[in-house]
């Protein structure tokens, strides 16, 4: 490992000047608060900025429901999407400022973080299009001068809270469609990326200024789980979407559900690519390597199990370790160009990964390669870690959790039916992927597998905008992004109009 960190003075420099440029103001608190933003790189606090109060919750609520009402719900649909399109070019604008703060904040590699960035910018111009296209059907009425259809209107206040490894693209796929919707937003970010939540939105209200959109179309709320309980517990929030591990949607799902309010939930995976013995090896190497160890495992799509057929198991992991072997000297400074693993987000990342190990272990798990902490002595605050592969003679308990770090655990089969059984055999059910040149077994999986993403001949993570994205079972269910996703956010009228001058009741029924 050559790298040589950034100082955390140098980073904090950065941070700021990413944060004036993209017009976000008054975020250092003016006295100590005890409550930093940090960055992984060197574990250390950048500065402190200040929490947002219940009564300033409560009063960004209410500022995103007067604007709904009074303004954004009946600004036509088209106009809605002016802000987003004015949003998307000022992300083209501030793209390097903007990945700055996410290197800074989630310790992703620069062209993770900058994929990251135009992820916002594809789902900006997706949500410009969708603006003139929330269609509604209409369908043949059965009565004599009667017009039958659907129209579809804004919910109102969408709360959204949103996890730290993911802290601009999940925000703008939520906001650049809720907004053409015709909502509100009232953001709470990860407590570990508030500086790129107050970034965006800085942007956002200058797109606002300069279209003329009210801006209350969005506020942005600082703090832990107490500040997004106040968004998942208040009757104004008409849909709730939330991105995190499956605990906090098992805490969020029921209480949203208590008060009838509308949930979005986008949890945790646990992702599996079964690799067949005709798969084109060459691509099935790459496509683990990067969905295992890219995002230094960070990712909810993140490969975490490999499923080989027990005939190539012995190549295909030699050459995963080979290749990992040339991860080695490239983990470090996500800043540098050459760098392909970054930190992991905290200390708590480090022991989960380390607990995993022992338990895989246990378990009768042979490490093959990784799960030292490296670059201790430049960075004590800060867990750099060598991406593990684990060979597992089963798949235990541990295989069937969600270990956010770099653990693969590569099991194996005789089977097809048994490489399926072993895939949805988690409770989890984000993506999913098939290496295998055989379109018959391509298929059977393509209709097996319980995930909501299904892939052939590419890894589980590195999703397009412009599919809906989202899982089954513990992941939550929720879609978001591409496609239909939109109707998430609108709530459906069905409108029957009556043009003739009789009253037929339907289905034939004579009253009076
Ligand atoms: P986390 O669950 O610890 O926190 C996520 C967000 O939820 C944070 O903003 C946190 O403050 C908030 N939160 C936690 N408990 C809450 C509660 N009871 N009430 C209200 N808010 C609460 O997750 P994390 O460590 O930030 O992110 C990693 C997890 O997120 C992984 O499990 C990953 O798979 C998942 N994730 C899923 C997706 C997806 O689209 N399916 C995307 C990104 C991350």
């Amino acid at each position: 490992m050559m790298t040589t960190l950034p100082t955390t003075a140098q980073l904090t420099e950065r941070a700021r000047t990413a944060l004036e440029r993209c017009g976000a103001s008054g975020f250092e608190a003016p006295a100590p608060t005890g409550q930093s933003a940090r960055t992984p790189i060197t574990g250390e606090p950048l500065f402190d900025i200040a929490y947002s109060t219940s009564a300033e919750t409560d009063q960004a609520i209410g500022t995103a429901q007067e604007t709904f009402r009074t303004v954004w719900r009946d600004t036509p649909a088209p106009q809605r999407g002016n802000l987003v399109r004015r949003l998307g070019e000022l992300l083209r604008e501030h793209k390097d400022d903007l990945a700055d703060l996410v290197t800074i904040e989630a310790g992703k590699i620069r062209s993770e973080a900058a994929g990251e960035v135009q992820e916002m910018i594809d789902i900006c111009d997706f949500a410009l299009g969708l603006s003139r296209q929330l269609y509604g059907r209409t369908m043949p009425s059965e009565r004599p001068g009667h017009r039958l259809m659907e129209t579809w209107h804004p919910l109102g206040v969408v709360g959204i809270i949103t996890a730290f490894n993911f802290p601009v693209a999940v925000w703008s796929w939520n906001t650049a469609v809720a907004l053409v919707c015709g909502n509100t937003i009232v953001w709470k970010p990860s407590e570990l990326s508030p500086l790129t939540a107050l970034a965006c939105h800085g942007l956002l209200m200058r797109a606002c200024q300069d279209v003329g959109a009210p801006m209350g179309v969005h506020q942005v709320v600082l703090g832990e789980r107490e500040v997004g309980a106040r968004l998942v517990d208040d009757p104004r929030v008409a849909l709730l979407s939330a991105t995190g591990s499956v605990r906090m949607g098992q805490q969020v799902g029921p209480r949203v559900a208590a008060r009838m309010g509308r949930c979005l939930l986008e949890l945790g995976g646990n992702n599996a690519a079964v690799i067949a013995p005709s798969a084109d090896l060459d691509l099935a190497v790459r496509g683990t390597v990067f969905a295992a160890a890219g995002t230094a495992g960070q990712r909810c799509t993140t490969l975490r199990r490999v499923i080989v057929h027990e005939d190539i198991a012995d190549q295909l992991t030699d050459r995963i370790v080979g290749a990992y072997g040339q991860l080695r000297p490239r983990i470090g400074d996500p800043f540098d160009d050459d760098t392909l693993v970054g930190p992991l987000i905290a200390e708590r990342a480090h022991t989960a990964l380390h607990g995993a190990l022992e338990r895989a272990a246990a378990d009768g798990g042979r490490v093959l390669t990784g799960g030292e902490r490296c670059l201790e002595k430049e960075a004590p605050d800060a867990y750099y870690v060598e991406p593990a592969v684990v060979r597992m003679p089963s798949q235990s308990e541990i295989v069937c959790e969600e270990t956010f770090a770099p653990i693969l655990y590569v099991l194996t089969y005789r089977t097809l039916d048994e490489a399926i059984e072993l895939h949805n055999g988690v409770t989890q059910g984000l993506s999913s992927a098939i290496f295998t040149q055989d379109q018959r077994e391509a298929e059977r999986f393509l209709a097996a597998s319980d995930c909501g993403i299904v892939n052939v001949n590419i890894g589980t993570s590195g999703a397009e905008i412009g599919g809906a994205f989202g899982g089954e079972k513990d992941t939550g269910g929720g879609r978001e992004s591409g496609s239909d996703a939109w109707r998430a956010y609108m709530r459906r009228a069905t409108n029957t109009v009556n043009y003739s001058d009789e009253l037929p009741l339907a289905q034939g029924v004579n009253f009076l």
